[in-house]
């Protein structure tokens, strides 16, 4: 990912240059903007004004949702060191993050383990469906490196399950003292306990996604899947 001297977010936005490095990225310090966590391109301004200016105006934005979840470290947990198996979690989300920023979605929140992405808002981006699909075959591609790095290539049992949807939501606020935005509604639900369905290693994705991807996967697996709060079932496709 290149790193750009003004925030992506206020500049793509508002034509505001907010410097988030180089010279004059001190003087917004001051103001107390800085880089944000959900993307080291956009700024801490960018996470309480969109929260904001979307709440009030209730617009839907089309957005493509990627739930990611760490699967099977409680069981490593007596088997490795605590250290250790911290130091394992913080590289999966290091990894996970890199992936996601590097096509432009942002890392939303962590929930649990679980890790919200979202693509398209407040980057924009006409490919943003193609964007959290590649992201999400190189996260399943690092965690695999990452497990032989630490010599648990073997362990089925350790893995990422992914879930993605594609469709309009809401954004609206996290947090109480200092309000971020996030991503709100059916879409965020759908993906969330489609991630619950996704095996380990696997990467399941809605009709509306496998739509837009399916030359690319012409393997992919079929599910017809009963979820959680939803009424009707739902068809999943595992990408392979
Ligand atoms: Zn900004």
């Amino acid at each position: 990912m290149k790193e750009t001297i003004l925030c992506q977010g206020c500049w793509e936005h508002m034509h505001m240059p907010t410097a988030i490095r180089g010279p004059l990225a001190f003087l917004f310090k001051t103001f107390g903007i800085k880089k944000s966590k959900m993307h080291p391109n956009m700024c801490t301004f960018c996470e309480t004004n969109f929260a904001k200016i979307m709440k009030h105006k209730q617009i839907p934005v089309p957005t493509t949702i990627l739930f990611a979840d760490i699967r099977g470290y409680t069981d490593l947990s007596q088997q490795i060191e605590a250290s250790k198996l911290n130091e394992l979690l913080h590289l999966f989300y290091d990894r996970c993050s890199a992936a996601v920023w590097e096509r432009d979605g942002v890392v939303n929140k962590f929930i649990g383990d679980a890790v919200l992405a979202i693509f398209n808002f407040p980057l924009i981006r006409q490919e943003h469906v193609h964007n959290a699909v590649r992201a999400a075959v190189q996260l399943q591609q690092d965690c695999e490196h990452l497990k032989a790095e630490i010599g648990l290539a073997d362990l089925h049992t350790l893995g990422v399950g992914i879930g993605i949807h594609t469709g309009e939501c809401y954004i609206g606020e996290v947090g109480t003292t200092y309000k971020d935005f996030t991503a709100i509604g059916p879409v965020v639900n759908l993906t969330s306990r489609l991630q619950g369905a996704a095996g380990i290693g696997e990467i399941m994705v809605t009709q509306e996604v496998f739509n837009q991807v399916k030359d690319q996967f012409p393997d992919a697996q079929k599910r017809t899947l009963t979820l959680k709060g939803i009424t009707s079932p739902v068809d999943g496709y595992v990408l392979a």
